[in-house]
């Protein structure tokens, strides 16, 4: 059964521990959730947005409080989480300022007489089942577009970020949302598959593995509800002859320490072209072992505690059996002694397709890196993965860039430059990276009816 406590990540301690939910109080939360959406979608377009502002200034507000409480919660590094409240802020600003424009009516030129419209409308409630890994901008990409479009939402956090489920739900109270439209549910699993198959909801959007996110995809084909799936990544990072290879390494390190790794975009394979990995392999290192592990809440810190002392076993257990057989150590590679659920910057090669860590999600701080002998080959091992969310290709040849952009199997290319969310840009995938894109005006129809007017 899930549990909703606040561990601390640097000790194992338990902080504080919450109830989950009745299956009454779901049931009530569905019905309160409809009927805040009859009024909510009459309300204002400016008013909905202005909500939206309101709860990005609240964010900056209390921004260190905010940050400090997901340091706590999960153990980033109190600089990284202080920059993703920001970017959760920007996020609510984008749809606030941005977002009515993209919802007016569309004119279609068409044939015959008369007019017809696209109207964007809302659909009605809907349920975000969120990550422990970015607690505040997963929610802000879910809840900003869908706020403003109309429809309104309830959130199953994860169960490791009680806290901030509650900071959140109380910064949009605060920000003079009419109650219920937005909802916090401390559910467990078997509530979130009845509050699918609930004829009040009509959307789920799952972010977080591919077995939640099948679970719950397969919840809603049953009940033909719409559903996003934002689900893991073993992004590409690409580095070809000629490239800059330092600003290469630079984004490379960054790509993947970031977050002590627990990130779906981290840049988790470096492939390398054959005339550039002796260059590339020495400074990734050397790099990466400035990444030393320390206490999240320092602001010096820049690789804190993994979020469980459970998702470090899991990663280390990858890392065993690659070296177990026969993979190169350049960087780190052990468990170390103590209290929390520390793991060091670590560096392989070597990597085959017999081991686990060549197939599967390496989501901590662990890089594979990959030489190969030619641009096509780098394309070939970059799609033989079961993932395609992000992926970086370095090269200052501009045709050989857009060459890979078309070829690789992947939802986000970023060219001299590792994939970095923002409150514009579409973020998604293909494979068993996903369903949907979230951010942008993509964001805003995922959940909209995309409603047909024809005037004669
Ligand atoms: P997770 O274990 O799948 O949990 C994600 C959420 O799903 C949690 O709220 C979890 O609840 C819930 N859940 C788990 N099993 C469920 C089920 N059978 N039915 C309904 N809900 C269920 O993932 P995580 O460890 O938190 O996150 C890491 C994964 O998320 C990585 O694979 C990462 O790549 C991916 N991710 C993807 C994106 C993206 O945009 N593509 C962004 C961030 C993370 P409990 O916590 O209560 O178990």
């Amino acid at each position: 059964m899930t549990k909703y406590a606040t561990v601390d990540p640097t000790t194992g301690t338990v902080v504080r521990e919450f109830a989950t939910m009745s299956d009454a109080d779901a049931d009530q939360a569905l019905v309160r959730a409809a009927d805040a959406y009859r009024l909510w979608r009459e309300v204002d377009l400016a008013d909905r947005a202005a909500v939206l502002a309101k709860v990005a200034e609240l964010h900056r507000q209390h921004a260190t409080e905010l940050a400090k409480l997901m340091t706590l919660e999960m153990g980033k590094p109190i600089a990284q989480a202080e920059a993703e409240v920001e970017l959760s802020a920007s996020i609510y600003d984008y749809y606030a300022t941005a977002g009515p424009a993209l919802l007016a009516d569309e004119e279609l030129d068409i044939a015959g007489t008369g007019r017809a419209l696209v109207r964007t409308a809302p659909i009605g409630p809907l349920l975000g089942v969120m990550p422990w890994n970015f607690p505040y901008y997963q929610v802000a990409r879910f809840v900003a577009p869908n706020l403003l479009l109309g429809n309104t939402i309830l959130i199953k956090h994860a169960g490791s970020c009680p806290q901030q489920a509650l900071r959140i739900a109380e910064i949009i109270d605060a920000a003079g949302a009419p109650a219920a439209i937005y909802q916090n549910v401390f559910a467990t699993t078997d509530q979130v598959a009845t509050m699918i198959a609930d004829p009040h909801l009509q959307g789920v959007s799952l972010t977080g593995s591919e077995r939640a996110g099948s679970a719950v995809g397969a919840h809603a084909g049953r009940h033909l509800k719409k559903c996003v799936l934002e689900l893991g990544g073993s992004d590409p990072l690409i580095v070809l002859p000629g490239a800059d290879v330092d600003t290469a390494v630079t984004a490379a390190v960054a790509g993947r320490f970031w977050n002590a790794g627990q990130a779906c975009t981290s840049s988790k394979r470096m492939i390398i072209e054959a005339s550039v990995w002796d260059q590339f392999v020495p400074a990734f290192v050397e790099q990466a072992a400035q990444w030393r592990a320390g206490d999240p809440m320092s602001e010096d810190t820049r690789l804190g505690p993994m979020a469980s002392v459970a998702a470090r076993a899991d990663l280390a257990a990858l890392v065993d059996d690659a070296i177990a057989k026969g993979a190169a150590v350049h960087l780190g590679g052990e468990v170390p002694d103590g209290p929390g659920a520390y793991y060091p910057a670590t560096v392989l090669s070597g990597v085959t397709p017999a081991m686990r860590a060549f197939h599967e999600e390496l989501f901590g701080p662990v890089a594979v890196l990959h030489k190969v002998e030619s641009v096509d080959a780098a394309i070939e091992l970059a799609n033989d993965s079961p993932y395609g969310l992000g992926s970086a290709v370095f090269t200052r040849d501009a045709n050989e860039a857009d060459y890979v952009a078309n070829r690789l199997d992947v939802g986000m290319v970023g060219v001299n430059t590792t994939i970095r969310s923002a409150p514009d840009l579409p973020f998604g995938g293909v494979k068993n990276s996903g369903i949907g894109r979230e951010l942008g005006r993509f964001g805003l129809d995922e959940f909209a009816n995309k409603k047909l007017v024809r005037i004669v």
